[in-house]
């Protein structure tokens, strides 16, 4: 299958999720020229330090060839997949949660309400910080629960949509990924979680014009500063990032600025799942919610589809009205959440 269609050597500028070595879309879209050259600016420092700890390629094989085992995997407490997709219809409905306006902060509340209503204690951690433009007020939505076994995982998801795109639904940029956690809560408040379980639902991830220390993963950098001023972050096994998760036509493309061992794991529980074959390692690294923890000390990984297209391997649909509710399936929720439930359950026991 050509998979590989699309793909441009190039660094990737453009405002959004992503600042990878290679570019995912062809270069003739329309809705992507504009701000791309808006965008255009230096590479994130903090990236380029980052750089250094990436998987080499003999790292990157041995991931994929890893000896996932022949036993059979243990039972995992059952995903609702039909359940999460209508939760993202719902999300979908409240409308644009662009960062710092009303339909961000009912936002923020729905996601709160609905963890209280799954039996969680939740709040909302309101900060203010500056993208270009001005300064904003953001609001992430956290939530914990205590597990069998020592250790956190952190599963985090953005809940804001990326504005300036007309009729833009954010579907699967941001609501799949809301989703996903909001149903794993209710997995969770039905079997106990193997460790310490934090749920974050992030702000301000998308970038007002490019990314930088104050423009874009507002949230995901206020938690990971949280983590390590208040002592938790060494106490952290994984942090989870669900992006762009919904696609019908799912290709996770794990990007490069992992934890291996994470990866690793990743890749074991998808073998587990017997889904393997959705799951592969992208060409190249990619900016989302888990680099502030990666650059924090705390490993990380980003579960993240960057192939949404109208063809394999395009990401054409990606920041334009094209990210609607019909290009979402359940069963995509559920592969995803179902791997990432099961790499929680493998780094809380040590495996
Ligand atoms: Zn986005």
């Amino acid at each position: 299958m050509a998979r590989g269609r699309g793909l441009k050597p190039g660094l990737h500028v453009r405002c959004g999720v992503v600042l990878p070595i290679v570019r995912l879309r062809r270069s003739s879209e329309g809705p992507e020229s504009g701000p791309r050259t808006a965008a255009a600016g230096p590479r994130r420092p903090g990236l380029a330090r980052l750089g250094t700890r990436w998987p080499s390629l003999p790292a990157v094989l041995a991931t994929l060839l890893c000896g996932c085992g022949d036993r059979p995997p243990p039972p995992l407490p059952a995903f609702d997949g039909a359940a999460a997709l209508e939760t993202a219809r719902e999300f979908v409905a409240l409308g644009p949660k662009d960062s710092g306006t009303p339909g961000a902060a009912r936002a923020a509340e729905w996601i709160r309400a609905r963890l209280v209503a799954a039996g969680w204690e939740a709040s909302i951690d309101e900060f203010r910080d500056g993208p270009p433009g001005g300064e904003l007020t953001f609001r992430n939505v956290v939530a914990s629960r205590r597990g069998a076994g020592p250790g956190i995982v952190v599963f985090g998801a953005h809940y804001d949509t990326k504005s300036g795109i007309p009729d833009f639904e954010g579907a699967n940029d941001s609501a799949s990924g809301v989703a996903a956690l909001l149903e794993i809560a209710r997995v969770y408040a039905r079997s106990a979680p193997p460790c310490e379980v934090r749920l974050a639902f992030f702000d301000g991830e998308e970038c007002r014009v490019a990314y930088g220390p104050h423009d874009g993963l507002h949230g995901s950098r206020r938690l990971a500063r949280r983590a390590v001023d208040e002592g938790w972050a060494r106490d952290v096994r994984a942090v989870l990032i669900l992006d762009m998760i919904g696609d019908r036509d799912l290709t996770v493309t794990l990007p490069r600025n992992g934890t291996p061992a994470l990866l690793s794991a990743v890749f074991d529980a998808a073998h587990a799942e017997g889904v393997r074959d959705r799951f592969r390692l992208a060409p190249g690294q990619v900016l989302d919610d888990h680099v502030p923890f990666l650059e924090a000390g705390m490993p990380a990984v980003d579960l993240i589809d960057f192939e949404f297209g109208s063809a394999p391997g395009l990401n054409d649909h990606w920041h334009t009205p094209a990210d609607s509710l019909d290009k979402l399936s359940a069963d995509s929720l559920a592969i995803v959440s179902r791997v990432a439930l099961r790499t929680a359950a493998a780094v809380a026991s040590g495996r």
